[in-house]
């Protein structure tokens, strides 16, 4: 047996800036909340190890926010250096113990993303396998929707133009927004897309947090009719007794978890069972480390595991589940050639790559074009 002990010999971090083709709206602009999202910001992770190693990862933001999770990557970087990149529950630890003044949850498990994300991408690289592979893979493949063509800045006509071309294309769902004020204009675009693209394709919907329980069960009752596979965040992120009264009262399944910014900020959804859709999202509660206690809790109480946004690092997760699995296909990262690598599509589904790790290298023309700021710590 060869000792596969290592050594962290090198970090380094990035800032990035992704400019969006065009400026989307959901729900919190129509409402008045937000500005359109013209762009994402990314801190990305390269760790380099003694053996020659070397894996990547990433955290993302949209809207402010994504510089402070940048500062604190930037920060917990040194702590990294020396360490044995297999320790990785305990590099976990160390960091989170690093910056606990400021939380548990957010910003402060943001920022370990990119490294959590880049040991592991080591640590299946070292085991000459996929991450999925790694852990344990049970699909080759799984559903996909579209998201990015169901904005509401977009006309119906120009929804559903979208729509036909994705679903050519190898998608096998798509996604539109709702939860407008006056939630009849919403059930009119669901109405149009399902006379569209027919019966037997996939949709789902997203209200993104915009209406109270009662609207919700009315619009909902409207909606039950369109055979949904999902009505996501009807209500507000963190009203998990709302979730859950509209998920015991409508037949459409009810989908939320993306702005849960931690596992323990989950717990309340399992237990209370306010969800038939589990959306939480990787990066957003501290990488793939806290996301299998993610995965065993949907398998315990039999969910449909969708996790939201980061299509890249949420397919070999989706692969690893026994249960239903979505992942969301955004062309956002892919339009500005972000990574070397390319997702791809067949028959409604996202094929699971056999590449080592992740599966994915940045490309340095892209991140040189979108650079806003970097440190290296050796
Ligand atoms: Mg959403």
């Amino acid at each position: 047996m060869t000792n596969q002990t290592d050594k962290i010999t090198q970090v380094e971090v990035k800032l990035l800036k992704v400019p969006l083709a065009k400026p989307v709206s959901d729900a919190k602009v129509i409402m008045g909340k937000q500005t359109p999202l013209t762009h994402v910001w990314l801190t990305t992770a390269t760790i380099k190890t003694e053996a020659g190693y070397e894996g990547y990862g990433y955290v993302y933001c949209k809207r402010n926010g994504g510089t402070a999770q940048y500062a604190l990557a930037k920060e917990m970087a040194p702590l990294l250096i020396g360490e044995d990149p297999n320790d990785i529950s305990r590099l976990w630890d160390k960091l989170l113990w690093s910056c606990i003044s400021i939380g548990n949850s957010g910003v402060a498990v943001q920022g370990i993303t990119p490294f959590d994300i880049a040991l592991w991408d080591i640590k299946a690289k070292r085991a000459n396998l996929s991450v999925s592979k790694l852990v344990g893979q049970r699909k080759d493949r799984v559903p996909c929707y579209n998201t990015t063509g169901g904005f509401l800045q977009d006309s119906i006509e120009e929804v559903i133009e979208h729509a036909h071309k994705v679903l050519e294309a190898g998608v096998g769902g798509i996604k539109i927004k709702v939860g407008q004020k006056d939630f009849m204009q919403d059930v009119k675009r669901v109405k149009a897309l399902r006379k569209a693209i027919g019966d037997d394709v996939a949709i789902m919907v997203d209200a993104n947090q915009q209406w109270d329980v009662s609207t919700a069960l009315k619009a909902g009752r409207y909606l039950d009719e369109f055979n949904l596979v999902w009505l996501e965040e009807p209500v507000k992120a963190h009203d998990y007794k709302g979730h859950g009264r509209l998920s015991r009262s409508l037949e459409t399944p009810i989908a939320t978890g993306e702005m849960l910014t931690s596992f323990r900020e989950g717990l309340p959804y399992f237990e209370e069972r306010a969800f038939d859709v589990c959306q939480l999202d990787m990066p957003r509660i501290g990488g793939l480390t806290p996301f299998l206690n993610v995965l065993e809790r949907c398998d315990e109480n039999d969910l449909v595991l969708a996790p939201h946004y980061s299509m890249e690092l949420h397919l070999p997760v989706t692969a690893m589940y026994g249960n239903d699995a979505w992942v969301e296909h955004f062309e956002w990262f892919e339009q500005v050639d972000l990574f070397n690598e390319k997702s791809v599509l067949d028959n409604g589904f996202m094929v699971v790559s056999d590449r080592l790790g992740f599966g994915l290298s940045f490309n340095e023309t892209t991140v040189t074009k979108l650079l806003e700021d970097s440190s290296v710590i050796n």
